[in-house]
Parts: C-alpha cells; structure tokens; sequence
C-alpha cells in the first residue's frame, strides 16, 4: 500500500433508504410526505428570474432565516439554516460536541449519530431505551460532553412529553441539549418554547417531512443567540454559500401557506390513525406513534420475510436489521390510496404464509 492509502480516513457511513428509480414503486421507506409542497412554491418558482443564477446566494440566507424567525415568533439571530436537517446536524456535532466526556444519545435511535460522532473523533455513550422503546429523561442526569435525541424518536416514532424535554434540559444545564425535532409536527409539542429558558437548548427541524420538500433541502435550528453564532463561525469555516438561491427562495414562500400546511399534516394523522386500525386487523402490533410512520412487527411473520415480499409487489418500507429491532418494520403514512395497495398486499403475503 502507498502511504496515501494509509492517510485516507476510515469511515463506515450512513446508509439513507432505497430511492428506486423505477415508476409505479409505492415507496414507504424514507418518510417523505405523499402530498406536494404548497402551491406557494410554484407561484414562486413561476416568478423566479433565473438571471439571479450567476449570481451568488446570500451568504446569511436572510430571507429565509427572517421567514422562519417570523414564523415561529423568535428573533432572527436565534436561527440557523442549512442543506437539510443532516447539514445542521453535523454543524451542530462540529461546534458543540468539542469535550472529552461522551455525548450521549440513544441506543435505538437516528443512526446518522453514532456516525458523525465517528466521523468526527468524538466520545459517545449509547444510553439504552426502555423494554418499551421510551427515551427515559434521568438516564440522562449523568456527566456528559453533550447530548442529542429526536423528539418524537426515530425509528421508534414514539414522542416524549414537553416537560420530560425541559427535565433533561434543566438539569443538563452544563452541556448543549439538541432535540431533532424531524417528526415535531405530526402530534407533538415543540421545544422551541422553551428556547428563551435555556440558553444550552437548541431545536432542529427540516423540511423535509412534514413540509413535503425533501428535494429542496432545507433544515434549520433555533436557540439562544450564543448557540446560533457558535454555529454560523463554524458554517462560515467550511462553507459560506451552503443555501442554494431556489431553497431561500421556495423555503420562504411556503411559510406563508400556514392553511395548507395544516391541511396537509391533518391528513396524514388521519391516514396513521386508520392505518393503525387496519394493521391491528392484519395481526400487527406497534408502538404509539405521533409521526408520519409506524413502527409495526406481525405476530407471525418476521419483518425481514415481510420486507422482502413487499418488495417483490414493488411496495418499499424501511427493515433495519440491528438488534433489538429486526423484528419490526418502519413504514411511512402515504396516501390513502398507496395504503390501500400495502393493505392489499399485506393481506396477500399474510394469507399465502
Ligand atoms: C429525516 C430525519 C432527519 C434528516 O432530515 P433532512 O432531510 O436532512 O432534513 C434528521 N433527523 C431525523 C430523526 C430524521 O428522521
């Protein structure tokens, strides 16, 4: 081997969902939203000179940092954007998580953690979830560089109460508290109330699921004005023009479209209550979910059989085979239509086996 080879960083990476390239697939496995973004964004696309192409985008994405500091009654300097949640995500391991204690998250989680944390160098701890799946807050009462979990979790989709959060901030106050707030809308209360309590929290979300924007790329965090310019030194070390012109500008148009918002997200709690029922029906059992997927094992059928043969009908839903959870299948709320074809095929492999 030349020492080049021996110089390359050793990464095992996350591995995202399938995204298959064939026509007519029901895809279920990346907790994409089925409905399209508002129509607010093709107004603005419509109206887009694309002469601003040649053009750099604004650096500190102003538009759409006031767009969102308005949207959620913070100031502007308590927000910060970025390509996607995962972007701020990694920002946030970069700028917070610089201790020789180890951060913790837990153990059944996003998997993308443990690999940032690998990525860069930092110690980490796994704390387990309970015989339930729940994140339990004094788990967390103990020394650490930091601490990050997603409320509701993922792929679990259970939600932790607003006031088990603030235990866990309050008396974390040393470290910076993140809470990946990805699935936030579907049911569950936001932290971002709490931001002004504690200056150590800082609240991630995205676009991508409840908003319909996966495509565009855009996730953003609020917390004190400290945390937010900690992170915007550590984006302008890397990058400065990490937000293409067309996300500042869609991202910030659809923030005004609150109705079809709402309207959009009701629809999926709708299709998620009745996909419960109808699944219960089938011999599956799941955990409470306050997200846009449900995370279900059958009393007879491995998940894994199960994945395999949904396939096979051109139906994705997401299997990780780690412990704990190679049993259960993670499947996203689609349409009520594209959940009529999984009941459908569900009902076929179930009465084949
Ligand atoms: C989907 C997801 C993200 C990342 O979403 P982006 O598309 O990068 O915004 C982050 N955290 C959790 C828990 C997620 O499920």
């Amino acid at each position: 081997m030349r020492e080049w080879e021996h110089n390359i960083r050793n990464v095992e990476p996350y591995i995202p969902g399938e995204q298959p390239k064939s026509v007519g697939v029901i895809k279920l496995n990346t907790n994409e939203n089925p409905y399209p973004p508002s129509p607010k964004a093709e107004l603005a696309a419509r109206d887009f000179n694309f002469d601003r192409l040649k053009l750099y985008p604004d650096p500190n994405a102003s538009q759409l940092v006031h767009g969102l500091a308005k949207y959620y009654q913070v100031l502007d300097n308590q927000v910060f954007v970025g390509v996607g949640s995962d972007d701020v995500l990694s920002i946030c391991f970069l700028t917070f998580f610089n201790s020789d204690k180890p951060v913790l998250f837990p153990d059944i989680s996003y998997s993308f953690y443990p690999v940032w944390a690998n990525m860069y160098q930092i110690p980490y701890c796994e704390i387990p979830v309970d015989k339930d799946f729940h994140i339990v807050a004094k788990d967390y009462y103990r020394e650490n560089g930091g601490i990050i979990f997603p409320n509701p979790n993922a792929p679990t989709s259970l939600y932790m109460g607003l006031d088990e959060v603030e235990n866990i901030v309050k008396n974390n106050q040393e470290s910076v508290v993140i809470v990946d707030e990805a699935y936030i809308d579907f049911g569950g209360q936001s932290a971002i109330s709490l931001i002004d309590t504690y200056e150590n929290l800082l609240v991630v979300q995205t676009y991508s699921k409840s908003r319909s924007m996966a495509g565009m790329r855009i996730g953003y965090a609020i917390g004190s004005q400290r945390l937010i310019e900690a992170m915007q030194a550590v984006k302008f070390s890397i990058n400065s023009y990490t937000m293409n012109i067309t996300s500042l500008v869609y991202g910030s148009a659809v923030l005004e479209d609150e109705e079809y918002f709402q309207e959009c997200v009701e629809k999926i709690i709708a299709t998620r209550e009745r996909t419960k029922r109808e699944l219960a029906e089938l011999g599956f059992t799941f955990l409470d979910s306050k997200t846009n997927f449900l995370f279900a094992q059958h009393k007879k059928i491995h998940a894994d059989a199960l994945f395999e043969e949904l396939k096979k009908k051109n139906i994705y839903v997401r299997y990780f085979n780690r412990p704990k959870i190679d049993n259960y299948l993670r499947i996203t709320i689609g349409t009520d239509e594209q959940m009529n074809k999984l009941f459908a095929a569900l009902k076929e492999i179930i009465n084949e086996d």
